[in-house]
């Protein structure tokens, strides 16, 4: 298995549709077998059981063995295909554990936008809350506590949600059973993962009240293209189905009643990237059998393992730097994430 040899494809199905604006016009970005992606979230050296159960997971995810992920030529929009999301045991088996930064960009790009047009909510939503801190950073201020809905698929995430006095929901956005009329809703790091993108933009217009705001976070198409040109990760579906482009954005919202009125990269930091790209390059080397990198990553559940994990690590360093400097030339585009704003329209014919 080597994950570094993706480019061929094996048998996918050449002509593809964009999810977005249904364009045969695409190119292949990588392709990869269902062993590949397991690989990528669970090292069969680690962990032989969980890795192969993975694998089987995503096949019949994927109905088959192979998946091409591709890149739309007309909307920018790339996508995996099959375009299929992954599932609670996907997540189960291929997570030991979800974590939810307190702190990120958008939510303080998200409350700059409120603040400069003097938001004030009777009813929000977030889908995706975690554990709830970007709406711990609204509430009273834009919205009262009672005015948001939270939701979001894990038992730990629902139990903090309802602990801190939100309304929280285990279920999800497109069937959750949920009273129109909110006056904005937010999605951070959710869309990526999600299929059925135009039963999801429908259903997030069909809950926005007229004039109602849809922030959205994901994240920034050039640093993940950046990373997987460089030796870094690469984004595998299950877990990242979709990359975004703004045009997709304007595009799908176009068809929603939902008008794409802002979109902004994070600015970028090297400091952050540099800290990433020594993680990322070792795990993606870890991937491949016969390395070093895979072999220090096997003892990760000694008690030194970590330790030795880190080391191999930071020994690579050197070999990245040219790296950083090409990331360094291009900061201005390499932000990690891409934030965007809607709003959703009276009717069709005020689109623009
Ligand atoms: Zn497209």
């Amino acid at each position: 298995m080597d994950v570094d040899c993706l480019n061929d494809n094996h048998n996918v199905v050449a002509l593809a549709k964009c999810p977005v604006c249904s364009s045969q016009h695409t190119s292949t970005r990588f392709s990869l077998s269902a062993e590949q992606a397991a690989q990528h979230f669970i090292l069969s050296e680690g962990n032989s059981k969980r890795n192969l159960e993975l694998a089987t997971h995503i096949r019949n995810l994927w109905g088959g063995r192979d998946c091409a992920v591709r890149e739309c030529e007309d909307c920018g929009f790339g996508f995996a295909d099959p375009y299929v999301s992954g599932d609670a045991t996907f997540y189960n088996l291929a997570y030991e554990r979800s974590s939810y930064p307190g702190e990120k960009w958008e939510f303080e790009r998200t409350i700059k936008e409120l603040s400069s047009i003097e938001f004030h909510a009777e009813r929000v939503l977030e889908a995706g809350a975690g554990f709830g801190y970007f709406i711990d950073k609204i509430v009273d201020t834009y919205v009262r506590r009672t005015g948001i809905t939270a939701l979001d698929y894990s038992n730990e995430a629902i139990r903090t949600l309802r602990s801190k006095g939100y309304i929280a929901r285990q279920e999800d956005l497109r069937n959750a059973d949920l009273v129109e009329g909110f006056d904005a809703i937010f999605l951070f790091q959710v869309v990526e993962h999600m299929d059925g993108l135009d039963e999801l933009f429908d259903r997030i217009s069909y809950l926005l009240r007229e004039g109602g705001l849809l922030f959205i976070a994901v994240p920034n198409p050039k640093r993940i293209k950046f990373n997987e040109q460089n030796g870094s990760l690469l984004d595998v579906p299950p877990n990242h189905i979709g990359l975004w482009s703004p045009v997709a954005f304007q595009m799908l919202g176009a068809r929603h009643r939902l008008r794409l009125d802002l979109h902004e990269t994070e600015p970028f930091s090297l400091s952050g990237f540099i800290k990433e790209d020594i993680a990322y390059s070792y795990l993606r080397r870890s991937q491949r059998k016969g390395t070093m990198e895979n072999w220090s990553r096997r003892l990760r559940s000694a008690s030194y393992g970590k330790l030795i994990g880190a080391v191999f690590a930071a020994l690579s360093a050197p070999r990245r730097v040219n790296i950083w400097r090409k990331a360094a030339a291009s900061s201005d585009e390499l932000g990690s994430s891409l934030w965007v704003k809607f709003t959703k329209m009276k009717s069709k014919g005020c689109q623009t």
